[in-house]
């Protein structure tokens, strides 16, 4: 039977890092809204319009455009023994929509790591870092430096700070954050599959709680 988790957490805790990470041990696909969203930008496909006026302010993209495009990429191959789900989902109509979805793999949402951090630590996270332009690779200008400043030490691409990584827009996404994502922790814990890790600590601990809760 599929997997299928869902990292849960506010902007600027390392779910992108981590979620590269679990996926890479786990072998499962990785599955970022936000990577999608930012590749549709890059192709300045409609969506990609639709969504940067949303990005651009912090705001969230309408649940049925955001919806639909996580429904088509679950449906690809790799996705076939599961996913690692990384900015989805955002809200309760999308963890209810999620949930119909699985269904049709015969999956649930098994395990949600909801990661946590103090506000600070998020603005600072968020404000430092750097993403590679090709495959949204991540960097921290303090916490995780390249070897070489401005390039991706995996595939040598160059880095770039998001425009929603600006220390004001990110202020508005943990808002977001908190009025809209933050009722899925109850949802998830009445489910069962809530398990809480502190993202203050470095990349390498956090992974190490991650993957321990994994293989209880
Ligand atoms: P992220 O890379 O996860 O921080 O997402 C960047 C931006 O993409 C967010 O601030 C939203 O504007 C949009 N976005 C990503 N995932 C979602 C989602 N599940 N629902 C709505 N908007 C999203």
């Amino acid at each position: 039977m599929a997997t299928f988790i869902v990292l849960l957490g506010p902007p600027g805790v390392g779910k992108g890092t981590q979620a590269k990470i679990l996926a890479e041990t786990t072998k499962l696909a990785h599955v970022s809204s936000g990577d999608l969203f930012r590749e549709n930008l890059k192709n300045q496909t409609e969506l990609g319009k639709l969504a940067k006026s949303y990005m651009d302010k912090g705001e969230l993209v309408p649940d049925d455009v955001t919806i639909s495009m996580i429904r088509d990429r679950l449906f690809r191959p790799d996705c076939e023994a599961g996913a690692i789900l990384d900015g989805f989902p955002r809200t309760p109509a999308q963890a209810e929509a999620l949930e119909k979805m699985l269904a049709d793999f015969n999956g649930k949402v098994d395990y949600v790591p909801f990661i946590t951090a103090p506000e600070e630590v998020l603005v600072e996270r968020a404000s430092g870092r750097w993403t590679c332009r090709s495959q949204g690779h991540i960097y921290h200008q303090k916490f995780n430096p390249p070897q070489k400043a401005g390039i991706c030490d995996i595939d040598g691409s160059e880095l770039y700070q998001r425009d929603d990584d600006k220390a004001e827009t990110v202020t508005n996404r943990i808002k977001v954050y908190f009025q809209q994502t933050m009722p899925l922790v109850e949802y998830y814990r009445q489910k069962g599959v809530l398990v809480e890790i502190d993202g203050s600590q470095p990349v390498e601990q956090v992974t190490e709680e991650l993957l321990s809760a994994l293989k209880k």
